[in-house]
């Protein structure tokens, strides 16, 4: 029985902290890296005509386009074709506002997101910014959509890529407004792009937290493995855009680049299409 006397025991802690160095740990890196190349095998190439289509790309924040999407945007922006990325917050309260205050950090990812836009061969006014307060999309949801029907009425894309739901709330609420707004309402095909699956948990989708984690590894994996596979899209020939465009971010980069860069090393980018 464990009892709090066991709990508070120092070899029994040694014991636990020992366990979770040398077994857990190694074992979650492990299923993370099947989870991944899972995803990649059953996985269909979409590269051919994925230049063509007039495209919405949906971020929730300042780098999640170039992360998720980096070399399609360029692929699209080479041949051409139309464009428009739309920025929901402000990217204020990322680690870096410590450093410069955030509303000096909302104006520096500002500039930030047009270089990268450059990176990646569009012209400046191919970005709109929503300037929502980072972390305030699930207070904004009425507002947030209104945004988004206005310009894809506007614009009348050809596909729409919204981001995957992962733990980040911002995250979950842009994909649950674009997802109830459009996919299978708007004529455009609807997808949706991974950011953290490059993460440790990739297979997790919903808010940090003791029970939810729990149901986490063992539910999301379950409904994960049953989405259709992901179309893939070449990222080659667009790497070195793809990773200017990060390095646009490099602020960013540097407290999620280890898991960003070894995203953009695989070859492919990964879009789960979603109808409805
Ligand atoms: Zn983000």
């Amino acid at each position: 029985m464990v009892t709090t006397a066991t709990v508070r025991n120092p070899a029994f802690r040694r014991a636990k902290s020992f366990l979770i160095r040398r077994l857990l740990r190694p074992l979650r890196s492990k299923a993370a890296r099947y989870f991944r190349r899972r995803l990649l095998d059953r996985g269909f190439d979409g590269t051919e005509g994925a230049a063509a289509g007039r495209a919405l790309f949906l971020a929730p924040h300042p780098d999640d386009e170039a992360i998720g999407c980096g070399a399609l945007i360029a692929r699209k922006a080479a041949a051409g074709t139309e464009v428009v990325i739309v920025i929901s917050t402000d990217g204020r309260h990322s680690e870096r506002a410590d450093e410069i205050g955030p509303e000096e950090l909302a104006r520096v990812r500002r500039i930030e997101a047009v270089d990268a836009a450059t990176a990646m061969g569009l012209e400046a006014d191919a970005v709109r910014f929503l300037d929502f307060e980072d972390g305030t999309l699930e207070v904004n949801r009425g507002p947030l959509r209104e945004a988004l029907v206005a310009i894809e009425a506007e614009m009348r894309p050809d596909e729409i890529f919204a981001p995957h739901a992962d733990q980040h709330p911002d995250h979950r609420v842009l994909n649950e407004v674009a997802r109830t707004t459009f996919a299978g309402t708007s004529n455009a095909r609807f997808y949706e792009y991974p950011i953290r699956y490059w993460g440790r948990v990739p297979w997790v989708v919903r808010p940090p937290g003791k029970l939810q984690s729990m149901l986490g590894l063992i539910v999301d994996p379950i409904r994960e493995w049953r989405r259709p596979p992901a179309m893939l899209v070449s990222t080659k020939g667009f790497e070195d855009q793809k990773f200017a465009a990060l390095t646009a971010y490099d602020g960013e980069m540097k407290s999620v680049g280890y898991l960003v860069y070894e995203f953009a090393a695989i070859g492919w980018e990964p879009f789960f299409p979603i109808t409805r």
